[in-house]
């Protein structure tokens, strides 16, 4: 007998799953809304220009990188993200290290966490507190790492919107140093994002109650189209002289999902600590994989510290955001056209790839079986995956759906 025989079969990724029953379905018009990729209005993948235009560019050697990655690479992200003037760049606090896109920073964040972390005497360690939705691997990542997982409310299905009073009563009735988990932007999976104002809440919040914020930017730019926009909350965080962690990701503002191109930043309060965290960091990606690719973050690092490529790259986020807001505002008025039952507003408010619609478990089977149409049974779908030709089939199976 195999050692194996007795492992059971694991529980297949929601996401995933419903990838491969559309794949399946021989129907010609059938329509991917489950993906969470950037696709043109052919339903394309897309490849951004500025990419392919550095990819030209004469072949470097394959030779292993350092461990925490590309140093100008490193920098031009921690940059990117806190903004280049931010004061604990300037006053050297700030540690980063390239990783295996944002999945692979919030995966060495953790275990550095789980390794160092402890803010108190008492032997119960922190636990990590993610949104209620979230994305679906935040829970797996942390918990991997041995950390205990916890939730704050946050989304509030009756107005499709944050719920901004859930949120503050819960941050300030966990216990004190807790770690937060806050994505940076376009929350996934509902588009719904905090208010300046109840940012500036949570920031409030996090201070009295001595909290970790651990920040998982995967939309930088590609949101709202505008870096700086959509770096508002990190930069405010980081203003308040706070420590904290940030994740980044490459994969979807600049299209190199395969590549796996990432960033882990630790703003820490005191530029005493930094060489020794780096160590640490160093330690820990040595014993997991060694070194990160190459390829992507060489890409990312020549766009990131060339102006004239910088401004190529950003003219690209403006397009594919674009597109997007686009689609969301032809689904709404397409649906307010047909009288579609239901208050649709929150389709053009929510902001990136993803819109949460409202549409419950059966509705979202329903598309599936009469339309073709797949979508995360949570009822979120991808914006990115609708075009210009088949909006209008999308708003006449939600139309069906609901009435
Ligand atoms: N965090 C959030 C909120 C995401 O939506 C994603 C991707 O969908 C990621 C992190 C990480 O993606 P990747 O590892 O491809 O950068």
């Amino acid at each position: 007998a195999s050692y194996w025989s007795h492992v059971p079969a694991a529980p297949p990724d929601s996401i995933l799953g419903i990838a491969s029953l559309y794949r399946k379905d021989p129907e010609k018009n059938k329509l991917n809304l489950s993906v969470g990729a950037y696709r043109d209005d052919h339903g394309n993948p897309t490849v951004l220009r500025v990419v392919r235009k550095v990819e030209q560019e004469p072949a470097s050697d394959h030779e292993y990188i350092p461990m925490a990655g590309i140093p100008s690479f490193c920098q031009a992200a921690a940059e990117l993200i806190l903004g280049g003037k931010a004061k604990s760049i300037i006053e050297k606090r700030v540690v980063t290290v390239q990783s295996l896109s944002g999945t692979g920073a919030l995966r060495v964040g953790a275990e550095f966490l789980y390794q160092f972390y402890h803010p108190t005497a008492t032997t119960e360690k922190p636990h990590v507190y993610i949104p209620r939705p979230s994305w679906g691997n935040h829970r797996k990542v942390f918990q991997s790492a041995g950390l205990k997982v916890a939730e704050y409310r946050y989304f509030d299905s009756s107005t499709c919107d944050v719920d901004g009073k859930g949120l503050i009563e819960d941050l300030k009735n966990i216990p004190c140093h807790s770690i937060i988990v806050l994505h940076a932007c376009a929350h996934n999976p509902t588009g719904a994002d905090p208010s300046e104002e109840l940012w500036k809440q949570i920031l409030q919040v996090v201070i009295q109650k001595h909290h970790l914020v651990f920040f998982d930017s995967a939309y930088q730019g590609f949101a709202s189209g505008d870096l700086e926009k959509d770096a508002f909350a990190v930069r405010m965080f980081e203003q308040s002289g706070i420590e904290m962690l940030v994740a980044q990701s490459f994969a979807k503002n600049m299209g190199l999902y395969g590549e796996r191109v990432g960033a882990l930043s630790f703003v820490c309060k005191d530029s005493s600590v930094v060489s020794c965290v780096q160590s640490q960091l160093e330690t820990i990606i040595r014993s997991m994989y060694s070194s990160p690719p190459a390829n992507g973050a060489r890409i990312a690092s020549r766009i990131l510290n060339d102006p004239v490529l910088l401004g190529e790259w950003k003219q690209e986020l403006l397009e594919m955001s674009g597109r997007i807001q686009e689609m969301r505002k032809m689904l709404y008025e397409e649906l307010v056209s047909r009288k579609t039952p239901g208050n649709w507003s929150h389709i053009t408010k929510q902001i990136g790839m993803f819109s949460f619609t409202g549409l419950n478990v059966e509705q979202v089977r329903y598309l599936r079986e009469k339309y073709h149409i797949y979508m995360t049974e949570d009822g979120r779908a991808s914006m990115a995956g609708l075009s210009r030709e088949t909006v209008s089939m999308f708003a006449d199976g939600i139309h069906d759906a609901v009435v």
